[in-house]
């Protein structure tokens, strides 16, 4: 599928295809990450192939890294790339043609007929989509698998039927262009499911990749008051939030709700979002300060997902609490249309650029939370330099 419902379709231009032999990050089990060159004539089930532009590390890649991988992978989720060869019928089906840069959605759903998230384009519900379960994602797909090319940390990976494409401009900034699904997931939870409008007062807790763009997803739809709190640790990341436009807490083993209130003038939340996962009494705590009608967003599980619930103040206060993962195509198209038209705000966060050599030592740093700075980690195959000078620091 594809965003772009309405452009011309010229015969498929002539198809360059890949090389034979692609370099990729092959992520193991013991969390390890080997550079190995990759045989595409191996590819089962290739519709055509995509050279990578950037492969953005969120946070799902480091957990399953750290939690140590099923076999070996070529991870990278958050795809960006031009299509080198595709064939004529998928061709026209997606509206997209070789020499088209695009995203990539990691679902890799069944799209069967009788699959009821599929028939709605709710792909993220499918079952074979299941982080948990069906576990057919863009990098998550085993490298022993055909060419093993199903990742985003390889000079180029392959499309397949069910592949989720979405097709950029081809002036789009590179470093927004890596934004796109995170971008899109901070949309859907931050807009869509919490409903934050012009006026709202909405508190995100955590300063991450997700947290940093749900700031700017508040900002995109003209929040009047955008809170970001986060551990001593993470101040540098909430600088970078500060500079989007949001009023930075550190919690210093305060209580949340107080936090909360200080930093809205006693207002409490429109929306509140937890982007790490506080569970247990923390959550419980925190629903108790939304505003009438305010929503809690929930997109992360910590360690305790069981709570007591003051109901009285949820019923009084007409208050929601959802559960949020990923992101709807809908949300993807208005990050692109956000991103295209400089609306995000997100070219102020730096990019910390990763050529693939480098993977393994950067997976390796943040998943002993020794990761850099800036959130937006960014693999980017072609790059063959140890480091860009022009853009972020490793530091
Ligand atoms: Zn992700
Ligand atoms: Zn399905």
């Amino acid at each position: 599928m594809t965003n772009s419902a309405d452009i011309d379709i010229a015969p498929t231009r002539s198809v360059a295809g890949p090389p034979r032999l692609v370099r990729a990050a092959v992520s193991m089990p013991d969390m390890t990450t080997t550079v190995r060159q990759l045989d595409t004539d191996a590819a089962v089930g290739a519709v055509g192939w995509l050279e990578v532009e950037s492969s953005a590390v969120c946070g799902t890649d480091v957990g399953l890294y750290r939690a140590g991988l099923d076999s070996p992978t070529v991870l990278g989720h958050h795809v960006v790339g031009t299509v080198v060869s595709l064939d004529e019928t998928q061709s026209t089906a997606w509206r997209v043609r070789p020499g088209d840069r695009v995203a990539l959605e990691e679902y890799l759903p069944c799209l069967r007929a009788d699959c009821p998230a599929c028939r709605i384009g709710d792909y993220r519900m499918c079952p074979h989509t299941d982080l948990f379960a069906g576990k057919q994602r863009v990098g998550l797909l085993s490298a022993d698998d055909g060419a093993g090319l199903h990742g985003g940390n390889a000079e180029y990976m392959q499309l397949s039927a069910n592949s989720l494409v979405y097709r950029l401009p081809a002036d789009l900034d590179a470093d927004l262009a890596a934004w796109t699904q995170p971008f899109a997931n901070a949309l859907d939870w931050t807009v869509d499911a919490g409903g934050a409008k012009e006026g709202s007062t909405v508190v995100v807790i955590g300063p991450g990749y997700h947290g940093i763009a749900a700031v700017a997803a508040a900002r995109a739809v003209g929040a009047a008051r955008i809170v970001v709190i986060g551990v001593p640790q993470s101040a540098g990341r909430l600088e970078i939030a500060e500079s989007l436009g949001a009023v930075p807490v550190i919690n210093n083993n305060h209580s949340l709700p107080e936090l909360i209130l200080r930093a809205t003038g006693a207002e409490g939340a429109d929306v509140l979002l937890d982007t790490v996962g506080l569970g247990g009494e923390a959550v419980a705590a925190a629903a108790r300060v939304l505003r009438k009608r305010g929503r809690l967003v929930i997109g992360g599980l910590g360690s305790t997902p069981v709570c007591e619930l003051d109901l009285k103040s949820l019923v009084r206060g007409a208050n929601t609490i959802v559960g949020v993962r990923g992101r709807s195509p809908d949300a993807v198209a208005r990050s692109i249309e956000l991103l295209a038209d400089g609306r995000s705000g997100l070219e102020i966060v730096p990019s910390v650029d990763v050529d693939l050599d480098q993977v393994d030592d950067m997976l390796g740093r943040m998943a002993t939370g020794l990761g850099p700075v800036s959130p937006h980690v960014v693999i980017r195959p072609q790059l063959r330099r140890p480091t860009d000078q022009k853009r972020g620091t490793l530091s």
